[in-house]
């Protein structure tokens, strides 16, 4: 018989294929088969969240795979012991190299102190240091960032070749700068001698203005042809002139042609870029473009439990969702929303708290009364922020009771306010289909997903549902 850390071992190996690397990596990286004893596994795990991560997703899936190993268990139970997370425990696996992690951590002292600013050397070029707290492991990968995230890992795994230029774009806060970090290194770590440039499209303007006036031009040219990663965040910032744009337009030839890989961000789609010359926005069209958009209440959960396992707090869970339920403008807003409550419980030396974290949130800035454990609060000011406003707000406009708003009753008086609802629900406040379904009565994820798609395709062409909707929204404070 083998022994119980080889056998968690090759559970996990299993696991793999089934849920991805980055979730293996996130949640069962120093973890442990603790024993098998009366018909139930005991998992050893380093975390609060690593417990409920797989106490909520991968019972079954670990029964299985334990039995599989000749044992006849009937469930899995967990027990937290945070001593795992210390190399030094033989029980623990570990899935993440050494000296990588240990490289990981003394960048991050380092990276509290100089964030950003610090700037390198690469092969003559002025590069902004990556950033190793950002990589493609602990980007929390959603339906929002599902393609972003993939292009990225496949950039990374083959620089050059495929996805070239990559184009991510979308709005802020919604980790286009990591995901930049993240594949530059990523590629580093690939490819420990590939010479990677990142930069902001207002310094590389900088570079190439101070270039022209040095008549330096030559030499920066020259320089760029060395590089085998350019990576410029922002390039919405590229800025208007013409020469600029024109010595651009020869680097970006210059390294394409060389099959080095070219990374871009931007705010927009490359359509929708102002000021840039049409030859440079087809450039950007060759590669690969995909977007990054709001999270999911779901995807922002992990987001937040990522994050504070990052900083090594211990958050009650009720926190966690509430955080993630009520922050749904972007994810910097919702980091800073729970490194806020860490701050503030590590100084108070407490526990954060629901009432706590309310305060971080600007919609409860007005002193709302919160009330309890089901996250609800009242409308301020007529600005609805949960599915419970919305409610509200559309039973008032329409005239219809709660009751018949979220009950069964097909009739057209109920049904169309109802539909409304959800629509708003999903458009406005990004809501996932399946929280949506459960404010309605407990209504499949499909339901809400085909109701939404009605209300939209009505909204082609009838003009009193528009007026209605408008007039909603209003009242929403949209
Ligand atoms: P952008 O460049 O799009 O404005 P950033 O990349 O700076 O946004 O992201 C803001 C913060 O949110 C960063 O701290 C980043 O790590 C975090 N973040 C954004 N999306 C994710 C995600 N999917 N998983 C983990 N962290 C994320
Ligand atoms: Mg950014």
């Amino acid at each position: 018989m083998q022994n119980l850390k080889e056998i968690w071992k090759s559970v996990v190996a299993k696991i793999e294929p089934v849920v991805g690397r980055n979730i293996v990596v996130t949640w069962f990286n120093n973890t442990a088969l603790f024993s098998v004893e009366n018909q139930i596994a005991l998992i050893g795990v380093p975390s609060v969240f690593a417990r409920d991560w797989m106490n909520s997703k991968y019972n079954e899936i670990l029964v299985n795979l334990i039995n599989s190993f000749g044992f006849d268990v009937e469930k899995v139970s967990y027990e937290i012991d945070a001593k795992l997370y210390d190399r030094d425990d033989i029980r623990a696996i570990r899935l993440v190299e050494d000296n990588k992690q240990q490289k990981t951590k003394t960048v991050m002292t380092q990276g509290r102190k100089m964030p950003h600013k610090e700037e390198v050397m690469v092969k003559g070029l002025r590069s902004k240091r990556l950033n190793n707290r950002y990589s493609l492991g602990n980007f929390i990968v959603g339906q929002s960032t599902r393609l972003a995230h993939a292009a990225a890992s496949a950039v990374a795994n083959r620089p050059g070749e495929n996805y070239n230029p990559l184009f991510i774009y979308g709005g802020v806060g919604l980790g286009k700068t990591h995901l930049l970090h993240a594949t530059g290194n990523a590629i580093i770590d690939n490819f420990p001698t590939a010479a990677v440039v990142y930069t902001t499209a207002e310094n590389f303007v900088n570079e190439i203005v101070a270039g022209i006036k040095n008549f330096k031009m030559d030499d920066i040219k020259k320089m760029y042809r060395n590089i085998d990663c350019l990576i410029i965040d922002d390039i919405q910032f590229l800025g208007q002139r013409e020469r600029t744009q024109e010595e651009f337009f020869h680097t970006f030839n210059e390294l394409y042609d060389n099959h080095k890989q070219i990374i871009l961000s931007s705010d927009r789609a490359p359509r929708e870029l102002k000021g840039i010359e049409d030859r440079l926005r087809s450039r950007f069209e060759m590669g690969m473009i995909v977007d990054v958009s709001l999270p999911d209440y779901e995807t922002r959960l992990a987001i937040l439990m990522e994050k504070a396992q990052e900083q090594e707090a211990i958050i009650p869970k009720d926190v966690l969702e509430f955080i993630a339920y009520n922050v749904n403008e972007n994810v910097r807003t919702l980091e800073g929303v729970l490194l806020q409550a860490i701050a503030k419980a590590k100084l108070e030396n407490v526990m954060p708290t629901v009432k706590m974290v309310a305060r971080y949130i600007e919609k409860f800035d007005a002193k709302i009364e919160i009330q309890g454990e089901n996250h609800k609060y009242q409308p301020n000011n007529g600005i609805a922020k949960s599915i419970d406003d919305v409610i509200d707000i559309v039973c008032a406009y329409y005239k219809v009771s709660r009751n018949d708003l979220q009950g069964n009753v097909r009739r057209r008086e109920y049904l169309m306010p109802r539909q409304v609802s959800m629509f708003l629900s999903r458009v406005e406040l990004n809501q996932s289909f399946e929280r949506i379904g459960g404010e309605f009565g407990g209504r499949n994820h499909t339901t809400v997903m085909h109701a939404c798609e009605k209300i939209k395709e009505l909204l082609a062409n009838d003009h009193n549902l528009v007026r209605d909707v408008n007039a909603i929204k209003r009242e929403m404070g949209l």
